[in-house]
């Protein structure tokens, strides 16, 4: 399932203009390396004491201070689980499901006594299939296996109603590029999945392990090939393709859809296919591959998704290839963090709202919004300002600023669990099939209805923000208004810095190369006049070829196209945070705007404040693995490559020519 929202990571307020002498500067001066010179390598300067200070632990291929506030979090809210899966509770409770589900997901005992017998069934089913003909509805009916997915979603060119969405799948390893790139690291890579598929078979006890391991790589190389590419599925229009069930029909004929949509238990005349290119060729296989083949595909699928859930060989099996191979991790996290990871994913809401109960100050809520509505002022007047936009194109601009949806902390309504069934008589997995189940009948659900403008795409215990383009809103979940982003007792400089820069990216993504095609209704509408348009496609390159020539490890480029969209939102965090934290500090006396606190000017700490928020250490092997997926750029380039574009920094730390950073006026990056 792919819900496209667009985050802050892969993972204000403010005080008022009078300087409160009881504010710290929130700078952590043991996170700063002061023998590195901060205009040569300045997350090296700024972030160096935190990288030395918080080594990476077997466990992880990342570890950075986002990371470390996620932990936090994580702590409480298993602090709040293990109260609830101590006690006994009413049958059919929130407190009975959340402390059985955790209490099933730490019992790996019982796990490694039922082997493999809890997904047995699915597995015969799988078997039982016996003609192409029963495909159809098979497909409709399957949790667990496919060739493509399907999501309810707003309709992009209808914002305020819901429709079905197609989404290009089956191929586990995600990105195309693990099954067609040929260098030296890729290839191992891939020897090591057909390895570690061979032995889950064999763990499965199914017979000529190595020959469907094979089958497996040769069939999801066909869907991966046939796949968009992760900067091909940056293009909204693209991959929106909005058709009659008959004209689907017409392009995949393979499938008998009018049958696969009923075992679905939808009814639909109209939806919107995201890859045709791969739809065309998953139709394609249902009836060139063999059956067995096809079988031996579904019932990968079903091994993988549950490899997690069953003895601690498979798991440890899975870990070594996802774990190890991939990422470069020597241990799996503990059982607890997993445990509360299982809970907060399949009774989210419920485990947030306890969160917040106890987490959350309420007083938070009104200082973020305040915050925010300096910040959105700020985009304004920078808008106002652009000397390359003209001014039909701006007032388009600023309409879609001013109709921006705000949501901080935690959700108005919340989400009614009571269907969801939470038995310790059944094992684990098939616990787990029934969260699922819940999860996408909650999803189908909607169809066809109006879109529900107050659900939230992220639990209130997140570290995370994001921005929604299709009902043009900005949401900052209660898990990230916490130190290194926001800290109640620091200044300005230090609030305007980190989560300042926050707010200013998630509503600088309603602007970016993505964003900019969608309306202040969230319709895939073109508000722009052409030159307009030509001149921002211009001004994005610039930055998309500065990306490019950054060297994320020897030899490995970063992938501006992929990574556009958030560097422009970072770009335009950061522009549009110093603007309103200069408007601020305006106010101030002269002697309070310049004051050095700690050694720094405010405008370094804001810097400063910035980079900490992306302080971390991370394996070679996480970072080609991001480098590949992760539409973020890296921590150190979301430091050293967002700052030179950033005329402030310059003038904040006395940056020149001479330093390795230099980038000249006039070949910066310039668009919000
Ligand atoms: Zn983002």
């Amino acid at each position: 399932m792919k819900k496209v929202i667009f985050t802050l990571a892969a993972f204000a307020f403010m005080t008022t203009a009078c300087t409160n002498k009881q504010q710290t500067t929130g700078i952590h001066l043991e996170n700063l390396d002061t023998t590195a010179v901060a205009q040569n390598d300045f997350y090296q300067y700024a972030c160096g004491g935190w990288m030395a200070n918080n080594p990476l632990t077997p466990e992880y291929s990342r570890f950075g201070s986002f990371d470390k506030l996620g932990l936090n979090n994580l702590e409480q809210v298993n602090g709040l689980i293990q109260d609830l899966a101590a006690k006994t509770h009413q049958e059919g409770s929130v407190a009975q499901k959340i402390g059985d589900m955790y209490n099933l997901a730490m019992d790996t005992a019982r796990r490694d006594q039922e082997g493999i017998e809890p997904v047995k069934k699915t597995l015969d089913e799988i078997e039982q299939i016996n003609s192409r003909e029963e495909l159809s509805e098979a497909l409709g009916k399957a949790m667990d296996y496919s060739l493509w997915a399907m999501y309810v979603d707003a309709d992009a060119m209808n914002s305020s109603m819901n429709i079905m969405n197609e989404y290009q799948a089956g191929f586990s390893l995600g990105e195309k590029e693990y099954y067609l790139d040929t260098d030296e690291q890729t290839t191992k890579i891939r020897e090591a999945y057909v390895a570690y598929v061979e032995k889950m078979f064999g763990l499965f006890g199914f017979d000529n392990a190595a020959e469907r391991a094979q089958t497996v790589l040769r069939m999801e190389t066909r869907l991966a090939k046939a796949a968009y590419s992760n900067v091909e599925l940056r293009d909204p229009i693209r991959n929106y393709n909005k058709m009659s069930l008959d004209e689907l029909q017409a392009l995949v004929p393979q499938v008998d859809w009018k049958v696969y949509f009923a075992a679905l238990g939808v009814e639909l005349d109209s939806l919107s296919i995201g890859q045709i290119p791969h739809l065309q060729e998953a139709g394609k296989m249902l009836a060139d591959e063999s059956l067995d083949d096809l079988k031996t595909l579904f019932s990968w699928q079903v091994i993988e998704g549950a490899s997690s859930y069953l003895t601690t060989e498979i798991f440890m099996t899975s870990f070594d290839f996802y774990g190890k191979v991939l990422s470069g991790r020597e241990e799996p996290s503990p059982l607890w963090k997993r445990a509360v990871g299982i809970v907060n994913g399949t009774l989210g809401e419920a485990v947030g709202q306890m969160y917040v109960q106890k987490y959350f100050p309420e007083e938070n809520k009104a200082r973020m919004l305040a915050l925010v509505k300096n910040l959105q002022k700020s985009l304004g007047i920078r808008i106002e300002n652009l000397e390359w936009m003209s001014r039909e194109t701006k007032d388009k601009a600023l309409e879609k600023l001013n109709a921006m949806t705000i949501k901080i902390g935690y959700p108005d309504e919340w989400r009614d669990y009571s269907k969801l069934d939470v038995n310790p008589e059944d094992t684990y997995y098939a616990n787990l099939q029934r969260a699922a189940k819940f999860e996408q009948d909650y999803s189908l659900s909607y169809l066809g209805k109006p879109v529900d403008k107050k659900k939230w795409y992220m639990t209130p215990q997140t570290v995370n923000a994001y921005y929604n383009p299709s009902s043009n809103e900005i949401c900052f979940p209660a898990g990230i208004l916490q130190y290194p982003f926001f800290d109640m007792s620091a200044d300005d400089a230090f609030n305007y810095g980190a989560i300042g820069v926050v707010i200013g990216h998630e509503m600088t993504h309603g602007f970016d190369d993505q964003g900019c095609q969608f309306d202040k209704d969230g319709n895939m509408v073109n508000w722009w006049t052409e030159e307009d348009k030509a001149a921002f496609d211009a001004r994005t390159k610039v930055m998309e070829e500065a990306f490019n020539r950054i060297e994320v490890a020897p030899g490995v480029h970063a992938n501006g196209a992929f990574t556009l969209g958030e560097n422009i939102a970072d770009h335009g965090g950061l522009q549009v945070s110093y603007l309103a934290f200069c408007l601020n500090e305006e106010a101030k006396a002269e002697k309070d705007r310049l004051q050095e606190r700690d050694g720094f000017t405010p405008a370094q700490r804001f810097f400063l404040a910035y980079a900490n928020v992306w302080a971390g250490n991370i394996r070679p092997e996480e970072i080609l693995v991001r480098t590949k997926g992760d539409p973020h750029s890296l921590g150190r380039w979301r430091v050293n490559g967002a700052l030179p574009q950033i005329n402030a920094w310059y003038e904040a730390w006395n940056v020149t020519p001479e330093s390795p950073m230099y980038v000249a006026p006039n070949e910066r990056v310039s668009i919000w």
